[in-house]
């Protein structure tokens, strides 16, 4: 009787224990962050009938779902977003505004993770390597990292180097991304000297080989894609990027890379909480290809569901049920393509020859009398302006300005210098505040243009295209799954700055350094909401440590 009585409360305590919180006491083991790079947040909502009970759904029916989730910035990009989920903060606290900007030491566009003081290692290739050195604020990574004196371990994957670096920030194990040719997994020497043997076991065997030559079809076996390498029409090859990272093969290579890292990096059997982010590239690089409504992207959105399920199915195989926390959210959407628009007399952009940047040239010229190289390149809708070319006795936030006039005669709805942005002299609208969110002091003089709705450039070869500062850009998914989540669908609007703060008082840490997001509160299963977080110090800490 009493044995019984006793076995009753050791089993509520340990459903009780199972649903606090606390990186300290490895609870949970792991938590495993899902990025999708461009999957908008109606895409859950849209095929939400045709998915699986253990992939998508398993977050929006169990887990806690928060359909209105928007980024409120301007620069709705894959590096400023990577970096945004990852800090909990925008692009004026973590510097990230842009996947490539102007240098003005080197003189040249840079990207966002691009190190000189690096190299890359993990295959047989050559170049610079990549870190997170332009970052301005500290990550989830980071503070799990430093609560734990580095006993966590973080690390980041993705096809694209941005996507595994900048949301796992500074302190991380290790980000890994692919060479674009080869598809092998590479790293940089910022995280490590030389790389791990299983990496380089990995890169030896048939890992990338296996998805050359396959064809993707539907499931009515529809043919999609093939994976068969063949040239471009100019006789280039087509990268391994873009064969097989155009497909969902795309994701099962990272899928499989993700299995292979937690295996031989023991993640989630250590006594703190490990962090694993998986940035999913594929539905971005086809996306950019077909448009968000074509039926090969629905066709990957149901392979990625089956995909997600697979590997939740490991992790269960792994931990346990209950040992590991999933959140899934995406770094930007997409807007629909011009001949949806077309279809559905939405605005259309008007295509134009000599693109924007010579279109721009063109008029700074004729109003200045003199042609120049007034731009020196477009990332758009951000224009990055060549102030040498403008009169000697014209400061940089004059140039831009002009160059912002000179935007709008283009068509732009209006546009933003970096100086108007910098020093907040914004509209008080809630469009200002977007773009004061987009703010960074890096890439030298430039503009920010605001297009039209539905507008994007006109002088892209992609079909479909992001970064305007509109909710289809800004709409992405974010939910929780986990015994510490209430499961529930929570309608409120709100922001991916709300996931790290949201998971660090979870795990009983410092939010990051520049933090500005909510914690969703409502999503915290009520178990833990009453008890608090089981906090205690780590095991490893002197036991005379001095307390100033
Ligand atoms: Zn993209």
């Amino acid at each position: 009787m009493l044995r019984a009585k006793f076995a009753v409360l050791l089993a509520i305590l340990l459903i009780a224990l199972a649903c606090f919180g606390s990186a300290y006491q490895a609870n949970p083991k792991l938590v495993v962050i899902l990025i999708i790079d461009q999957f908008r947040g109606d895409y859950l909502e849209r095929y939400h009938s045709e998915f699986g009970a253990n992939g998508f759904r398993l977050f929006t029916d169990r887990g806690a779902y928060f359909p209105a989730c928007y980024f409120q910035y301007a620069n709705t990009r894959t590096a400023p977003g990577h970096a945004t989920i990852g800090t909990g903060a925008y692009s004026p606290a973590h510097g990230i505004f842009s996947n490539e900007w102007w240098d003005r030491t080197q003189k040249r566009m840079v990207s966002s993770v691009e190190d000189n003081a690096t190299k890359l290692i993990g295959a047989e290739v050559e170049g610079v390597g990549s870190s997170p050195h332009n970052l301005l604020a500290d990550t989830i990574g980071d503070e799990l990292r430093l609560a734990t004196q580095g006993q966590s371990r973080v690390y980041g994957i993705s096809l694209k180097d941005r996507g595994a670096i900048l949301p796992i920030g500074f302190s991380a194990n290790g980000a890994f991304w692919i060479d674009r040719d080869s598809g092998a997994w590479v790293t940089s020497t910022y995280y490590m000297d030389t790389p791990p043997r299983w990496l380089l076991a990995f890169n030896g065997g048939d890992s990338a080989k296996k998805y050359l030559n396959l064809e993707w079809k539907d499931t009515d076996g529809t043919l999609l894609a093939s994976t068969k390498p063949h040239n471009f029409d100019n006789g280039k090859p087509v990268s391994y990027f873009e064969l097989v990272g155009s497909t969902p093969f795309g994701n099962d290579y990272e899928f499989d890379f993700a299995r292979e890292l937690i295996q031989e990096e023991k993640l989630g059997n250590g006594t703190v909480t490990d962090l694993l982010l998986i940035s999913l590239s594929a539905n971005d690089i086809l996306g950019h290809m077909v448009g968000p409504d074509d039926p090969s992207m629905h066709a990957m959105a149901l392979a990625l569901d089956r995909q997600i399920a697979d590997f939740v199915g490991f992790l269960n195989q792994q931990f346990g049920q209950g040992q590991f926390w999933l959140a899934l959210t995406a770094d930007h959407g997409v807007a629909p393509t011009q001949a949806t628009d077309k279809q559905l007399k939405l605005p259309l952009a008007t295509p134009s020859d000599g693109g924007l940047r010579g279109q721009l040239n063109n008029d700074l010229g004729a109003k200045l009398h003199k042609s120049g190289d007034y731009v020196r390149s477009v990332s758009y809708p951000i224009v990055f302006v060549n102030t040498e070319a403008f009169p000697p006795n014209m400061s940089a936030g004059e140039a831009e300005a002009q160059v912002a006039e000179a935007m709008k005669s283009e068509g732009f709805l209006n546009a933003f210098t970096k100086e108007q942005m910098g020093n907040g002299e914004l509209p008080p609208t809630a469009l200002g505040h977007i773009y004061l969110n987009s703010y960074s002091p890096y890439g030298g003089a430039w503009v920010m243009g605001v297009p039209m709705p539905f507008i994007y450039a006109a002088t892209t070869k992609a079909i479909a295209e992001h970064g305007a500062p509109y909710s289809y850009d800004q709409h992405v998914p974010l939910a929780f799954y986990g015994p510490a989540f209430k499961p529930g669908v929570y309608r409120d609007q709100v922001e991916p700055i709300d996931l790290a703060p949201t998971l660090a008082v979870m795990l009983g840490l410092n939010k990051p350094t520049s933090s500005t997001g909510n914690v969703l509160t409502e999503a915290i299963s009520q178990r833990f909401e009453e008890s608090g977080p089981a906090v205690s110090p780590p095991k490893h800490r002197p036991a005379k440590e001095a307390h100033p």
